[in-house]
């Protein structure tokens, strides 16, 4: 059976075609599913009954399944989503004053092994499909309740209920290039979600060529985990700096400004008490983006079982975004109201699984941090 979420417009044209459809019903059936939430082909009431008899006789409209859902006193909404073989991954949804976030995973897992990341001390278990991906978003907008209205789905005052995605759940998108691409594409198409380039962000730790080909393919906003100044300190926290050293991840990000849709790339970088937090290490970063314009989102550490490092104090945070700032840089810094959250979310994927402990302190985490 088929799962019609896997499908970008083209390739869902390009199977309507094989069917002897014509191209427009491939874009009524991309709007009854995204903007409808429609998983049932005989609701699609426009569409004709013989290509409705065909679609159901070969596909389906399948998200992933529904593990548990939960809402934080805060108002952040998360799910754990079962992606089979005993993996699952985890969505969340930070709601805001005039927007709201989803914050979705790429991967069940993660190969990169950085030091400092839960997800990736549970290694790569394996690479979520375009459904998965994407099926993340369509459940969500249903499970919020989303009303739907021409143009996508609309919030009851202003603008949309997810009004911004970010590829910062579990997992490494650049990693799984094709399948967030394709999913980056039914987000930002007119006929899905329809969401801006400027509203989607792609968060990774700095896979130089892919960096290269998402410019070429789908340029999206850009955010890049950062977590050290220098060569010698990346290598040790982020195993991938060894094969993509700073001074080409530098580069990669002006290549990448070029096409970007926003003229800054945000640097993530996680505030490790006594690793990375000195006011040497802020001099050194204010010198390595020189050339780079660009935010920084300064993460305090989310602790877990045997990492074996501790968040930077407060003050410390404070004082290291002060010299950012004091140099031109914009740094933001997480707000603390998920911290609580934050251990919920790692409790609540022990509960169903022990693979997946911690997962939700990764992803939420990041929404906080990028959108504080
Ligand atoms: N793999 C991608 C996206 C997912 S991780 C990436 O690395 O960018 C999202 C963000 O959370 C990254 O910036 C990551 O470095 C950060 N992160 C991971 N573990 C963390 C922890 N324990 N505390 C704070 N931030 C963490
Ligand atoms: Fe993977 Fe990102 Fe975690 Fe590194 S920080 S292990 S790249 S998910």
């Amino acid at each position: 059976m088929l799962n019609l979420l896997d499908y970008d417009l083209d390739a869902l044209s390009a199977w309507f075609s094989e069917l002897g459809e014509k191209p427009f019903r491939a874009r009524q059936a991309m709007r009854w599913m995204h903007r409808e939430g429609c998983d049932d082909f005989d609701a699609m009431t426009d569409v004709a009954k013989a290509l409705r008899a065909k679609l159901k006789e070969q596909a389906e409209i399948r998200a992933p399944a529904l593990l548990q859902d939960s809402l934080s006193s805060d108002g952040t909404r998360k799910w754990l989503f079962d992606v089979g073989d005993t993996n699952a991954v985890e969505t969340v949804f930070i709601p805001e004053a005039g927007r709201g976030t989803l914050c979705v995973s790429s991967q069940a897992g993660c190969a990169l092994d950085c030091a400092f990341c839960a997800t990736g001390k549970q290694g790569f278990n394996r690479n979520l499909t375009v459904g998965e991906i994407i099926g993340q978003l369509w459940l969500a907008n249903k499970l919020l309740g989303a009303a739907v209205a021409d143009g996508g789905v609309e919030d009851r005052d202003n603008g949309r209920i997810i009004s911004n995605v970010v590829l910062m759940g579990m997992g490494e998108p650049l990693s799984n290039f094709d399948n967030v691409v394709a999913a980056l594409r039914v987000m930002l198409d007119d006929h899905a979600y329809g969401l801006s380039k400027r509203r989607v962000t792609v968060s990774t730790s700095g896979i130089v060529p892919a960096i290269d080909r998402l410019r070429e393919e789908c340029p999206v906003a850009l955010a890049v985990s950062l977590h050290a100044p220098d060569d010698a300190l990346r290598d040790h926290l982020m195993p991938i700096n060894r094969k993509y050293p700073l001074r080409d991840l530098m580069a990669a990000c002006r290549r990448y400004l070029e096409r970007a849709p926003r003229d800054f790339v945000t640097f993530e970088y996680v505030m490790i008490d006594g690793v990375n937090d000195t006011d040497a290490h802020a001099r050194a970063l204010i010198a390595l983006t020189r050339d780079v314009p660009c935010k920084f989102n300064l993460i305090p550490f989310n602790p877990f079982p045997h990492s074996g490092f501790v968040r930077s104090p407060v003050g410390r945070v404070r004082h290291f975004a002060g010299l950012l700032l004091n140099s031109g840089i914009i740094a933001t810094t997480r707000k603390t109201r998920g911290d609580d959250v934050a251990a919920a979310c790692g409790q609540l994927a022990g509960q169903v699984r022990d693979k997946t402990r911690r997962t939700g302190v990764c992803s939420l985490r990041t929404m906080e941090e990028v959108f504080s």
